[in-house]
């Protein structure tokens, strides 16, 4: 071979490594190069290590309402320490499989930084490796403003996971999903939580419902908001708490940890895309067509660096289908970007796919769309103290109504989700909705029963 390697990911995480573990499948000699953890963002510092923060919070929650289902249940305290060594043991042992799985691949683990030095050649330390094909799968990191003063006196999602004792008050700055799920968990696990944002509602970009509803649950949780605040600059007091002061003069004290959640920048410095000519647009992405083809044609870029729907199993569609497309001839597969459904891991979660209303009546027009909403207390709170509420909406397009977007927040909406997906996917009306028999007692046969249209 002309080459060391026919393929390169930089990067293991997500996207690196489902485009290596499919190019296995087709024969071909690959390397991974991974300078911190194999298994990314996702395994080590995202979805995996948060979920399982989120299981905890539910376990509160339930002893929570434990009473009111007749159980003479009391809370006698938590141990953060205990949960966050079982959770680093659980996610250790994934990171453990995946190096013997890398092995029993056959796929050579580069440990370092990798930077291009030409477009077929790849440096990791003192040594050079060469491929054929180079995947750049770098992902991103927590952003941390340094319009700031003092910023680094506040921790980012990274370092949330990296706590080993639990915040006495937490103040979370953001109104991302990153920023309501480390919110929630906070405050049901024990540690009174303020969250910090500019605007008034969370989740910028989410249909109405969704964003109006979750702010409410929040506040009804205990969760202290402030709106319209633009942090300007933290000072630690001599007790350890953190001051935090507005552009605009306000100030809000006495908290011990403060956590930024205000987004995420892509992570291509070390890799020297200077050397092989190519570099980021103006929000930081590595450009990429349909094909994740990158300007450099044997060079190909998947996952958070392209700025795509920054989820996991996006990273991994990407990576395998890019592999089909390299490998075993199907230069026409790529991904529908339209209709990815995501989770956000709030309290209550929330599930979503497809348009808010705001966007179908810009792109269907208003009077082409119909909308259905539900909004109830489910069963599982109707004589709990504490209520928390489930709301839903349909938006359906057009003379057949096809769905085109569906909306869910209260319990189980996370689970809810992937089947109604699959509907989406495959191009549903509401009359397919209407027709589909409802199980009951469930939350989620309120999307199979709405108000049906009137048949023709
Ligand atoms: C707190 C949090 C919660 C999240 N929750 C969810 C969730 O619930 N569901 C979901 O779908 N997504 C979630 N995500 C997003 C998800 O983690 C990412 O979309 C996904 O990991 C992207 O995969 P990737 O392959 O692009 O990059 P990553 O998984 O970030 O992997 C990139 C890897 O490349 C390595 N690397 C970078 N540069 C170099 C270099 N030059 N040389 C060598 N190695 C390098 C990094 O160390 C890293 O290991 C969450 C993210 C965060 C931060």
């Amino acid at each position: 071979m002309k080459y060391d390697y026919d393929i390169i990911a930089i990067g293991a995480g997500s996207g690196g490594l489902s485009v290596l573990e499919r190019a296995t499948d087709y024969g071909k000699k690959c390397a991974v190069v991974e300078a911190k953890e194999i298994g990314g963002t996702c395994v080590n510092i995202g979805c995996v290590p948060k979920k399982v923060m989120w299981f905890g919070a539910h376990i509160a929650e339930a002893i929570r309402d434990a009473k009111d289902y007749g159980f003479h249940v009391e809370q006698k305290g938590f141990s953060w320490k205990t949960l966050v060594e079982k959770r680093e043991g659980y996610i250790n042992n994934i990171t453990t499989w995946y190096a013997g799985y890398l092995k029993d691949l056959n796929i050579d683990l580069l440990q370092g930084w990798g930077s291009f030095v030409d477009e077929h050649t790849v440096k990791v330390g003192d040594k050079t490796y060469t491929a054929e094909t180079i995947v750049v799968a770098p992902g991103g990191k927590p952003l941390v403003p340094n319009e700031t003063e003092n910023a680094d006196l506040g921790i980012s999602s990274d370092g949330f996971f990296a706590l080993t004792e639990q915040p006495k008050k937490a103040a979370v700055i953001g109104s991302g999903y990153i920023a309501v799920e480390l919110a929630g968990v906070l405050q049901a696990l024990g540690t009174p939580v303020c969250l910090i944002s500019r605007k008034d509602l969370v989740l910028r970009g989410f249909d109405d419902m969704i964003r109006e509803t979750l702010t409410e649950e929040m506040i009804k949780s205990g969760i202290n908001k402030h709106y319209h605040f633009q942090a300007k600059k933290l000072t630690k007091e001599a007790d350890g708490t953190i001051t935090i002061e507005s552009t605009d003069g306000q100030v809000i004290k006495g908290y011990d940890q403060v956590i930024w959640a205000v987004g995420r920048e892509t992570l291509t410095d070390p890799l020297a895309l200077e050397n092989v000519g190519l570099s980021t647009n103006n929000r930081g992405f590595i450009e990429v067509d349909d094909y994740h083809r990158t300007a450099v044609p044997n060079i190909y870029a998947i996952g958070d660096v392209t700025g795509q729907a920054q989820l996991t199993p996006v990273a991994i569609r990407a990576g395998r289908y890019l592999a089909e497309r390299l490998y075993n001839n199907q230069p026409e597969l790529i991904m529908d970007l339209s209709k990815v459904p995501t989770v956000v891991f709030s309290h209550p979660p929330i599930g979503t796919i497809g348009l808010a209303e705001h966007d179908a009546k810009k792109q269907y027009g208003a009077d082409n769309i119909k909308v259905y909403n539900s909004s109830f207390i489910p069963m599982r709170y109707a004589f709990t103290e504490h209520q928390s509420k489930t709301a839903m909406k349909l938006i359906c397009a057009g003379e057949d109504q096809k769905v085109v977007g569906i909306h869910i927040i209260g319990d189980g909406a996370d689970e809810m989700l992937q089947g109604f997906a699959v509907a989406v996917q495959m191009g549903a009306t509401k009359a397919d909705l209407d027709a589909t028999i409802a199980i009951h007692p469930s939350s989620s046969e309120e999307l199979v029963t709405m108000r049906p249209m009137i048949l023709k």
